[in-house]
C-alpha cells in the first residue's frame, strides 16, 4: 500500500463535510492510478487490455458476483468492457451512494433507464406496483403502456394519505413507488409514515414477499432531502437535472441496499441502458462537487421570486415549499432538509394563473409562456430543471402529456399549472422577466 493511501485513510478519519466529500471523493481509489491528476481524466476505452486468459476469466467470474471474500476495492479492479463497468462510473457511484446515505449506487443511460432497472430488479409478471397518482409523465406512460404487456399490474393510488397507501396494498404488490416533491405539482409524500406502514407490512410477510419502496427524489436533489435515511429502500435520480446541473448530458441512477448492486449491475449489462463514460465525467468532476452551492443559491432565489408570484393578481395560488401558505409546510420543514440540517425547499415552483374556467386559465397559462418564450431573456421555455438557467413549461401539454386530459384534472394536474424551474440567476432579474411577461400577457 503505497502512502498516500495511508495519507487519505488519514484524512477520512477526520471529520470533513459531506461537501468537501462531494468536491474530494476518494481521488487515490485502487480503481484509478491518477494520484499526479487534480481530477480524474475521461475514460474513454469501450474495452480493456487484459494480461492473461485467468485474468479474463477472473473477471467475468467477479463481474456482479459480490461475495464477502474477494475484497476487491482494496486492489486494482479487473475491467473488462465499459457496459459492465468502467472508472469514471465507479467513482460517481461510490461519491452518489454517499451523497444520498445508501450503501451502493448503479447509473444508468437516463433516469428512465434507471427507473426501469429499479423496477426491473423488483418485478416479474404477476406483480402488482402501486404508485403516486402523479408521475412524471415518462414513468406514467411506462406503467401504463408497457407494464401491461409485461402483466405487471399497476394500481395509482394518493400517496399523501398513508391510510388509502395501507388499504391498497394487497398481497401481490411487491413496489411503492412515488415522487416528492412530485413533479409537477410540488406535493410531498411523508416518506417516513410509507416506510413505516412498509415495515409494518413487511414484519407479517415472508421474507421473499417483502414490499419495497422506490423514491424518485430527482426534484429534491440529495442536497434537499435523504429518503433512505427515513426507512426508504430505492432513490433514483435523473443526472440530467439538478445534479448534473448544467444540461450538458442525460443520465440516472439508481441508490439502494447492498444486496441489490449485483442485480441493478446484471440487468444494467443485459438490458444495455449504460451511463455513457463521458457523461459520467461532468456529473463526477463538476455537478456533484457543486451540487451543494448551486442549490443553495437557487433555493434562496426560488423564495424571492415564489414570494413574488404570490403578490401577482394574475396568478390563482403559488406552491413552493418555502412558503408561508404552503399546505405542507410541516412535512417540508420535518422532510427537506440540508447536509447541515437546515430547512431545504428546493428550487421548484408551481403556479396556477386565474381564470374565469378551467379552459380561460389553459388559455392565459398558454399566453403567458409563449410571451415569455418570445421577449423573456433570463426564463427559458424547456423542459428539463436543476439547470444553470431558469427554464418554465406547461406540464399539461409538455411533460405530463402522457397523462389523458381528463384524467390530469382528476388528479389535480391543472389546466392553468405552470412549472418554474429556478436557476442560477439573480432573482431580480428572473422577476424582471416574469413581471414584463406578466403585464404583456393579459
Ligand atoms: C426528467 C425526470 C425523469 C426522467 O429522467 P431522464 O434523465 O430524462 O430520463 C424522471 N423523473 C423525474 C421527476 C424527472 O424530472
Amino acid at each position: 500500500m503505497d502512502t498516500a493511501k495511508k495519507d487519505s485513510e488519514k484524512k477520512e478519519e477526520q471529520s470533513h463535510s459531506v461537501e468537501a466529500h462531494l468536491i474530494y471523493g476518494r481521488m487515490d481509489d485502487p480503481r484509478w492510478d491518477y494520484s499526479h491528476h487534480l481530477l480524474p481524466p475521461i475514460s474513454a476505452s469501450a474495452t480493456y487490455r487484459l494480461d492473461s486468459a485467468q485474468r479474463g476469466a477472473q473477471g467475468f467470474t467477479e463481474f456482479a458476483h459480490t461475495t464477502d471474500e474477494v475484497d476487491v476495492k482494496s486492489r486494482v479492479p479487473i475491467y473488462i468492457y465499459d457496459r459492465l463497468g468502467e472508472p469514471n462510473k465507479d467513482m460517481l457511484e461510490e461519491n452518489l451512494a454517499y451523497a444520498e446515505g445508501g450503501d451502493v449506487a448503479v447509473t444508468f443511460a437516463s433516469g428512465m433507464a434507471a427507473i426501469s432497472g429499479v423496477l426491473g430488479i423488483l418485478t416479474g409478471s404477476g406483480s402488482e406496483v402501486l404508485a403516486h397518482k402523479v408521475l412524471y409523465g415518462c414513468t406514467y406512460s411506462l406503467m401504463t403502456n408497457w407494464y401491461p404487456r409485461l402483466k405487471i399490474a399497476v394500481r395509482f393510488v394518493d400517496f399523501s394519505n398513508a391510510e388509502e397507501v395501507a388499504a391498497a396494498i394487497t398481497k401481490h404488490t411487491r413496489v411503492l413507488y412515488m415522487e416528492s416533491p412530485v413533479n409537477p405539482t410540488m406535493r410531498l409524500v411523508d416518506l417516513k409514515a410509507i416506510a413505516d406502514l412498509v415495515a409494518r407490512v413487511n414484519a407479517a410477510r415472508d421474507p421473499k414477499d417483502r414490499l419495497y419502496t422506490v423514491v424518485d427524489s430527482t426534484f429534491a436533489t440529495p442536497f434537499c432531502q435523504r429518503p433512505i435515511a427515513l426507512g426508504i429502500d430505492f432513490v433514483v435520480h435523473s443526472l440530467t437535472k439538478g445534479i448534473g446541473g448544467f444540461g450538458t448530458d442525460i443520465g440516472g441512477v439508481v441508490i439502494g441496499p447492498r444486496w441489490s448492486h449485483d442485480h441493478l449491475l446484471l440487468f444494467r449489462k443485459d438490458f444495455g441502458g449504460v451511463l455513457s463514460a463521458k457523461s459520467a465525467w461532468p456529473v463526477l468532476v463538476v455537478g456533484l462537487p457543486s451540487l451543494a452551492v448551486r442549490m443553495r443559491q437557487m433555493q434562496a432565489t426560488a423564495q424571492r421570486v415564489a414570494e413574488y408570484l404570490e403578490t401577482r393578481a394574475e396568478i390563482e395560488r403559488v406552491l413552493y415549499p418555502g412558503l408561508v401558505s404552503f399546505p405542507q409546510a410541516e412535512l417540508a420543514h420535518r422532510q427537506m432538509r440540508d447536509f447541515d440540517g437546515n430547512f431545504a425547499p428546493g428550487a421548484m415552483i408551481y403556479f396556477v394563473m386565474k381564470g374565469t374556467g378551467p379552459e380561460d386559465a389553459l388559455e392565459r397559462a398558454e399566453r403567458f409562456i409563449n410571451t415569455l418564450a418570445r421577449e423573456a431573456y433570463c426564463v427559458t421555455l424547456a423542459v428539463s430543471l436543476g439547470n444553470i438557467r431558469t427554464l418554465i413549461e406547461h406540464p399539461g401539454s409538455m411533460t405530463h402529456s402522457a397523462i389523458p386530459a381528463e384524467a390530469q384534472v382528476a388528479k389535480g394536474l391543472d389546466p392553468g399549472g405552470v412549472r418554474l424551474a429556478i436557476g442560477l440567476e439573480k432573482p431580480e432579474d428572473i422577476i424582471n422577466d416574469l413581471e414584463h411577461v406578466l403585464h404583456h400577457a393579459r
